[in-house]
């Protein structure tokens, strides 16, 4: 089987798809692997390490577009690549399907098996191939200290002859993954540390943590089968907005992590709630990609606003390239492996498997996931 892993052309993109470990993996599996020449360039990982665990390099991306299996990549693959691809290769990348369904279309028209990481269903055995739980658990600890760059202050309490320093207070809206990192993050750095989350099951987590958890009474709220939170409605956004008005305030830093899954974030933070908050103070809005919890914030821009300051900063997991990498890759070898069948030495697409038939978006000319369906009607 002929996996190939081609350089990612995402303009800004510092991860790649693997690391010559994850490589290794593959090879020992009896795939024969395909690097193109340049593919950990943005990681300082030279063609050399690559082709010591076992990859092939290439310089000829066309080709081994052409002649792929199987490829192996971490965003979204553009027209071009698509183009190349043969009838039944199997396509393994993020897709960004509820944004971008031309991209899907395209690769079920050529007939291609088009795995979307982003679908890979929150299911215990399917967490070691979970790469939205990976990334968004090293951009929670990199919201930290995006933040902590910013500051005009210390975080840790600090008891000198010169004066006693207060410990920075922040506030971690949403504590799935990336906020329970926050979390842990700032509590490491010494921050006195309060968070909320729609989901009351996270208290205790939270509270493990040693963080105040933020009590709101809002109705029902609750999660999904599937793990994610529900969709809130204007009414109880309207007094989680209250409560959370108090709360910035205090705030010297208010990281939001609130998602919907396949939908827009929830705006949570109004421009009102940013006037209120002290001169100096910052927010990080984690969720500007997905619409931002916080009026105002500009992806990839710090938006200064009476004084208080939001960092829009997009692909936080990229601003630790290397474990990124590490962790994105072993997502993929994770998945590879787990439906590797040795004897053939091949990839079995198992569609009767619940992990192939949740992240299966495209199949034989058709696109079989039921929710992408759904949302391209
Ligand atoms: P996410 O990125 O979709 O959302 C981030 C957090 O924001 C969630 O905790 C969510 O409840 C919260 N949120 C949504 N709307 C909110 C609002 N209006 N106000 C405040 N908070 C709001 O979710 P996630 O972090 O990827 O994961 C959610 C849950 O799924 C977690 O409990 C996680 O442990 C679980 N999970 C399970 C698996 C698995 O079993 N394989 C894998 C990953 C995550």
């Amino acid at each position: 089987m002929k996996v190939f892993l081609p350089k990612e052309t995402t303009m800004g993109e510092t991860r790649v798809s693997m690391i010559p470990e994850s490589v290794a993996k593959l090879a020992n599996l009896g795939a024969e692997v395909e690097v193109e020449h340049g593919l950990g360039a943005a990681i300082q990982v030279a063609d050399d390490a690559y082709a010591a665990a076992g990859g092939t390099i290439v310089t000829d991306r066309e080709g081994a577009m052409r002649g792929a299996d199987m490829v192996l990549r971490l965003r979204p693959p553009q027209n071009e690549d698509i183009a190349l691809l043969k009838p039944g290769c199997v396509h393994v990348s993020y897709l960004e399907p509820f944004t971008n369904s031309d991209t899907v279309r395209k690769l079920a028209e050529k007939k291609v098996s088009a795995i979307c990481m982003e679908m890979i269903p929150r299911t215990t055995i399917a967490q070691k191939m979970d790469a939205l739980s990976s990334q968004a658990n090293l951009a929670g600890y990199v919201s930290v200290l995006v933040a902590c760059n910013e500051m005009k202050q210390i975080v840790p309490m600090m008891m000198t002859p010169a004066g006693t320093l207060p410990p920075a207070r922040i506030f971690i809206i949403g504590a799935g993954v990336a906020g329970l990192q926050a979390i842990a993050t700032a509590k490491r750095l010494g921050a006195r540390v309060e968070a909320f989350d729609t989901r009351p099951v996270v208290q205790e987590q939270v509270e493990s943590l040693g963080a105040r958890f933020l009590k709101v009474d809002m109705g029902e709220t609750g999660q999904t089968e599937g793990g994610y939170a529900k969709e809130l409605t204007e009414a109880q956004l309207e007094k989680q907005r209250q409560a959370m008005a108090k709360a910035c305030a205090q705030a010297d830093v208010v990281i939001t992590t609130a998602q919907v899954f396949g939908r827009k974030a929830p705006v949570i933070i109004t421009a009102d709630m940013v006037k209120g908050m002290k001169p100096g103070s910052l927010v990080v809005d984690m969720a500007v990609e997905s619409g931002g919890n916080v009026e105002g914030s500009v992806l990839n821009e710090i938006v200064e606003i009476g004084g208080v300051r939001i960092i829009g900063f997009g692909n936080l997991a990229g601003r630790v390239p290397l474990h990124a990498t590490l962790m994105y890759g072993s997502n993929l070898v994770n998945l590879v492996e787990h439906f590797w069948d040795a004897e053939a030495k091949a990839f079995n697409l198992d569609r009767d498997d619940e992990i192939i038939d949740g992240a299966l978006v495209a199949f034989d000319g058709e696109i079989v996931n039921e929710m992408i369906k759904e949302r391209m009607s």
